[in-house]
C-alpha cells in the first residue's frame, strides 16, 4: 500500500490515544477491559485504510475488533475512518505483527484476519510473510480453542504458499475458496484491495484454518 508522508500524523496520534492505543504491550491479557465488555476479540493484521474493520464492526456489534497496522501514515487514515463511523467496538494499534505475542496473552483472541497481506515473492523474504511458520507459532498461542485464521488474497502464489505453510504446521482447513466472488455473499466485507482487484476481474482466494486442540 502506497504511503504518503503525513506531517500531522504524530499530533493526530497523540490526540487520539483512546483509539490508536500506544504501548500496546501494557494491555496484554487486558484487551476486553479496555473495550469495557466481555465480548470476543477479533484481530486484523495489516489493516490498511480500515474499510474491512469498519464494515465488520458495523455488521458484528457483538464483537470487539482490533486492527494492527505497521505504517503510521496508513493507520491514521484508518483511524479517521473509524472516528467518522463512530463505532465503539474498534481499537487500532500502530505496531508490527511480528511482536504479536508481546501484545496478546494466550487464548486472548477468537479470530485473526489476514487480508491481502504483502506477498514478499522472493524466497529470501519468506520470513516476512504473515503466514510464515514464526507467525503461525504466535497465532497458535494467542488464539482461543477453535479460533480461526481467515486469509483472503488475490495473490495465487502467496495463497499456495500459505496452504502448504498451514498444512506443514499441522493446521486444519475449514474452507478453501478459489473464487470468493463467484457467488454473492452479503456477509463478505470487502477490503480496499479486494475491491480494486475484483474490479479488474481477478479471482479472490479465501481459506479458513485452525489449530486442532
Ligand atoms: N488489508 C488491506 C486491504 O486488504 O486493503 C491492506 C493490504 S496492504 C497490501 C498490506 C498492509 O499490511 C499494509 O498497509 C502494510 O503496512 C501492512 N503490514 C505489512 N506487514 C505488517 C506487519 N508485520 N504488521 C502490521 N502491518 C503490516
Amino acid at each position: 500500500m502506497r504511503q504518503r508522508h503525513k506531517p500531522w500524523a504524530d499530533t493526530f496520534l497523540q490526540e487520539n490515544t483512546h483509539l490508536v492505543i500506544p504501548q500496546a504491550q501494557q494491555h496484554k491479557g487486558k484487551w476486553k477491559e479496555l473495550f469495557g465488555n466481555d465480548k470476543p476479540v477479533h484481530v486484523e493484521i495489516g489493516t490498511g485504510k480500515g474499510q474491512f474493520l469498519v464494515g465488520m464492526a458495523q455488521q458484528h456489534p457483538d464483537i470487539n475488533f482490533i486492527g494492527i497496522e505497521l505504517a503510521k501514515s496508513i493507520v491514521v487514515t484508518a483511524a479517521q475512518k473509524v472516528l467518522d463511523a463512530q463505532h465503539k467496538n474498534i481499537l487500532l494499534l500502530n505496531e508490527n505483527a511480528a511482536d504479536f505475542r508481546e501484545i496478546f496473552a494466550d487464548g486472548e483472541i477468537a479470530c485473526i484476519y489476514l487480508n491481502f497481506s504483502d506477498p514478499w515473492p522472493k524466497n529470501r523474504h519468506a520470513k516476512r510473510r504473515l503466514t510464515y511458520q514464526s507467525f503461525l507459532e504466535q497465532y497458535q498461542e494467542v488464539l482461543a480453542n477453535t479460533g480461526e485464521v481467515i486469509f483472503k488474497t488475490d495473490n495465487r502464489g502467496l495463497f499456495e504458499y500459505s496452504l502448504v505453510s498451514f498444512s506443514q504446521f499441522g493446521m486444519r482447513l475449514n474452507e478453501v475458496n478459489l473464487d470468493l466472488h463467484a457467488i454473492e455473499d452479503p456477509l463478505n466485507v470487502m477490503t480496499e484491495y479486494e475491491e480494486k482487484f475484483s474490479a479488474k476481474g481477478q479471482p479472490i482466494y479465501r481459506c479458513r484454518a485452525f489449530f486442532p486442540g
